[in-house]
C-alpha cells in the first residue's frame, strides 16, 4: 500500500511566517486522506515538543516527519535527517558534507520560482536565485541542467504549491533530463493549498527512518491535486505507486485529547 506525503509544510512553531498550527496539520491530513506530512520548517522544533507532537499525530493515524528548509547561496534546500542547524550550512558544499555524514537526503525546493518574472525598468535582474541575470535565464530545460546546484542535491522539487504551473513544469523538464524522479509538496503556510503537492512513496511509511529509506530507494512519484480529490501523477508511475484517492471531506474531523501549545521560536 503506497503512502501519500506532503513533503513541504510549515507550521507557526518552526516558521514565523506560517499560520498553520500542528492541530491543523493533523486535522487537514485526516480530512484529505494523507498518510503523513513532513514539517520542513525554517527553524527546528524543540526535540521533546516534536516527539510529543509525533505521538499525538500517530494516535490519530497521521505520520509526522521532521525536516528543515535550509537557506543557501543556491536557494532553499529541503533536508531530511538534519534536526538542528550547525555552523556553515548556509554554504551548499558544507551542507552536503554535513548531510553525507548523517546519511541525510537533500531536495532543492522551488528551484525555478520567479524565473520568468524579470524585474526592473531596464530588465535588470530576476528574483530567481539560480539565474538572477536575465541574460542567462534558460529558456529550455537543456540550458538549466548544468547549474552546479544539481550536483549537490539528491532530488528536485517539481511540484510546489506556491509556484506557478510554468515554474513547476520547467522543474519537471529539468528533473527528467537529469534522471531524477522529482518530489511534490505544498509549501503550505496556512490551510489553503495544504497537500496541493504530494509525493507518493512505496510502502507503509511509519516514521522518519522508513521515510528516508524510501527516498533513497527512489520508489516515489510526485503528484498534484490530492487536496481536492483530483490527483494527477507526474513521471513514470509504477503499479506500486497508484493510490486510490477519495474525495476529501468538507469538514475537518474533531481531534481527541488536548495538545499543549508549543513555544514560540522567534
Ligand atoms: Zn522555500
Ligand atoms: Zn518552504
Amino acid at each position: 500500500m503506497p503512502s501519500v506525503f506532503d513533503l513541504h509544510v510549515h507550521t507557526g512553531v518552526g516558521s514565523p511566517d506560517s499560520v498553520l498550527t500542528p492541530q491543523d496539520v493533523v486535522q487537514e491530513s485526516l480530512r484529505i486522506g494523507l498518510t503523513g506530512v513532513v514539517l520542513s520548517e525554517h527553524w527546528p522544533w524543540r526535540t521533546h515538543e516534536f516527539n510529543e507532537f509525533v505521538s499525538y499525530a500517530k494516535d490519530h493515524g497521521v505520520v509526522i516527519v521532521r525536516g528543515l528548509e535550509v537557506k543557501t547561496e543556491y536557494g532553499h534546500i529541503l533536508t531530511f535527517g538534519l534536526h538542528e542547524y550547525s555552523s556553515g550550512i548556509s554554504s551548499i558544499a558544507e551542507l552536503r558534507r554535513v548531510m553525507d555524514r548523517k546519511g541525510g537526503f537533500m531536495i532543492i525546493a522551488h528551484p525555478f520560482r520567479f524565473l520568468f518574472d524579470v524585474v526592473g525598468v531596464a530588465v535588470t535582474h530576476t528574483n530567481n536565485i539560480l539565474f538572477p541575470d536575465p541574460a542567462t535565464v534558460p529558456t529550455v530545460a537543456e540550458e538549466a541542467v548544468s547549474h552546479p546546484i544539481f550536483t549537490y542535491v539528491d532530488e528536485i522539487e517539481v511540484v510546489n504549491g506556491g509556484n506557478s504551473d510554468r515554474e513547476n513544469a520547467f522543474s519537471r523538464d529539468v528533473a527528467k533530463l537529469l534522471g531524477r524522479k522529482g518530489t511534490g509538496g505544498s509549501d503550505a503556510h496556512s490551510k489553503a493549498g495544504f497537500a496541493k503537492g504530494v509525493t507518493i512513496l512505496e510502502g507503509d511509511i511509519r516514521d522518519e527512518n522508513d521515510f528516508i529509506a524510501a527516498l533513497w530507494a527512489r520508489v516515489l512519484t510526485p503528484g498534484e491535486g490530492f487536496h481536492i480529490g483530483q490527483l494527477q501523477y507526474f513521471g513514470d508511475v509504477s503499479e506500486k505507486l497508484v493510490v486510490n484517492g477519495r474525495k476529501p471531506a468538507a469538514e475537518a474531523p474533531p481531534l481527541r485529547g488536548r495538545l499543549p501549545s508549543f513555544g514560540d521560536r522567534t
